[in-house]
């Protein structure tokens, strides 16, 4: 952050819902309403009306909510060469919590030209805010797909953070402020994460001089993930495994989910030294959070993350929910935020 920076900056997860004329709603692999250049009109005119929906809430640090992309794993893997989509296979992902069918690596992966070419310039030609932009994590790539190819999860997965890395520098020239990488899959594989899976995203992160984010969680509000938490007891500690190794990274920012969470809070704490993207909205339910409840998870936090390294936040994207209820809950991510600035500053 920039001495500029105000408290507590606010920003989200990443993922927005995608209105009814852009795809389908409701859904985190929706089909495209339009085709060609109506659907590249109706992708800018989303991401339009998502900036002005986070400037109207007083966020700080703004999303393109992923509006150009169908899927937050696959909308990267879509721009890669070495990889048969026609042919998917079915298969468990994140530790078999889910089964999917999934592109299969079948050759040397290249970038066939950028991932995402306008995106990261169009935000910065239409907000004077900071800008975020979310790239799926090495680690969660290689979970996502099928390798038929590299023979061992950890190369495919380097070799996913190179390509990640060509795309991260390309945003960063583009004006990005902040590169996100989202990690799920850390948490399904926590272990590994601290052995490998950290390295993985310094390859991604390499040469970057703009601040760099990485996103954890328990995952959207849909059934198998809901079912998942049921199992998890009533101590969420998987952040325990890798914190410690992610507080020695080189990772500027760690997004952990805490509203609503039985994420024990101060696990905040492992991650001395980094900015912590605290989760303060709730993805996995239908009421709004009153900006009281946000102040309140706020100032749990605050006893474990100094208070000039907390950026509120949502605990995971919003794309599943209704269109007006994100909107909503960006509101409340924002009065919840102006009221703690009120009280701390
Ligand atoms: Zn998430």
């Amino acid at each position: 952050m920039t001495e500029a920076a105000p408290l507590f900056p606010a920003t989200i997860a990443g993922s927005l819902p995608k209105p009814g004329w852009l795809a389908e709603t409701h859904k985190l692999w929706p089909q495209w309403r339009a085709e060609g250049a109506d659907l590249e009109e109706a992708k800018r005119d989303a991401t339009l009306l998502w900036l002005r929906e986070q400037e109207a809430a007083g966020l700080d640090i703004l999303c393109d909510g992923e509006m150009s992309r169908q899927h937050f794993v696959h909308g990267f893997v879509e721009n890669v060469a070495g990889i048969d989509r026609a042919n998917k296979v079915e298969i468990g992902i994140r530790d078999n919590r889910y089964k999917a069918m999934v592109p299969r690596v079948v050759g040397k992966l290249e970038l066939t030209g950028r991932a995402h070419p306008w995106e990261g310039a169009f935000l910065r030609a239409n907000t004077s805010r900071k800008i975020k932009f979310t790239l799926p994590g090495p680690m969660t790539i290689m979970d996502t797909v099928s390798d038929h190819y590299y023979g061992d999860r950890v190369k495919t997965a380097f070799a996913f953070a190179d390509l990640l890395n060509q795309e991260a520098r390309a945003l960063q020239a583009d004006g990005v402020d902040v590169i996100q990488f989202d990690e799920p899959a850390f948490n399904a594989y926590t272990r590994q994460a601290a052995d490998w899976g950290i390295e993985a995203l310094h390859r991604a992160m390499d040469g970057l001089t703009c601040t760099t984010a990485v996103h954890i969680c328990y995952g959207y509000g849909i059934q198998a993930n809901i079912e998942w938490k049921r199992m998890l007891g009533s101590e969420w500690r998987q952040y325990e495994d890798f914190f410690p190794a992610l507080a020695k990274s080189r990772v500027d920012q760690v997004s952990l989910e805490c509203a609503n969470s039985r994420v024990p809070p101060d696990l905040m704490a492992l991650l001395a030294g980094k900015q912590v993207m605290v989760g303060v909205i709730d993805v996995a339910t239908d009421r709004v959070e009153t900006p009281e409840e946000v102040l309140a998870t706020i100032e749990t936090a605050l006893q474990f993350v100094p208070r000039d390294k907390l950026l509120p936040a949502t605990n995971c994207g919003l794309a599943p929910l209704d269109r007006s209820l994100a909107a909503a809950k960006l509101k409340a991510l924002g009065e919840g935020t102006r009221l703690a600035r009120e009280k701390f500053a």
